[in-house]
């Protein structure tokens, strides 16, 4: 069933996002103000620069409006810096939405230059290891007891978890052509 989702767009990429929501047949909205939230069945947040989002987010008004919209049980995913701006704790002072009972480290994996696409199991997905694409990522280094590990890497980081509504994955599922991660998302 076509869905109307929104792709917050302040900054990173939610252009890759919206091309994968587009091609599974969803309906695209961008959200870089409060109002844009309404009729949205469920909100993602890109990769980009967690501090900008933090900054913009501060700037237009947007932390507390999507705070509610998770908070109604409304489905909500961050990816990379995403993650980062879902999360309660990232080990420095800057502006979250501070959702997810998750302890994150940015940039945990090294510089740009470190990159890299590993595979990954993540529980709840049918069929082979999805090809993770790590940029400048964040891991996660602990979970509250409402948060469900989905994925972690062979040294022990996680990289994807889910508490109710809320979804994080510390790779890049919309630089790939697998739709599962989505999918998965849609289906909470
Ligand atoms: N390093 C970025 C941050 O800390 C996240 C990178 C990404 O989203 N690819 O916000």
């Amino acid at each position: 069933m076509a869905k109307t989702v929104g792709v917050l767009a302040l900054q990173g990429d939610f252009a890759e996002h919206a091309q994968m929501l587009q091609r599974m047949g969803h309906r695209v909205v961008e959200v870089r103000l409060p109002h844009h939230l309404e009729g949205l069945d469920a909100l993602i947040m890109p990769g980009g620069e967690s501090t900008t989002f933090g900054k913009l987010a501060v700037r237009w008004g947007l932390i507390e409006p999507i705070r509610q919209f998770a908070l109604s049980g409304k489905p909500v995913w961050g990816t990379c810096a995403g993650l980062i701006f879902l999360a309660k704790d990232v080990g420095r002072d800057q502006p979250t939405l501070g959702l997810m009972d998750i302890q994150v480290t940015r940039n945990a994996f090294g510089r740009q230059i470190d990159s890299f696409i590993t595979p990954v199991q993540v529980r709840g997905l049918a069929g082979p290891a999805f090809m993770g694409v790590f940029i400048r990522a964040p891991r996660i280094n602990t979970v509250g007891s409402g948060v469900e590990v989905l994925a972690e890497l062979d040294d022990g980081a996680i990289v994807a978890a889910r508490q109710g509504n809320l979804l994080a994955t510390s790779f890049h599922p919309e630089l790939t052509q697998d739709t599962r991660m989505h999918a998965f998302f849609l289906s909470l």
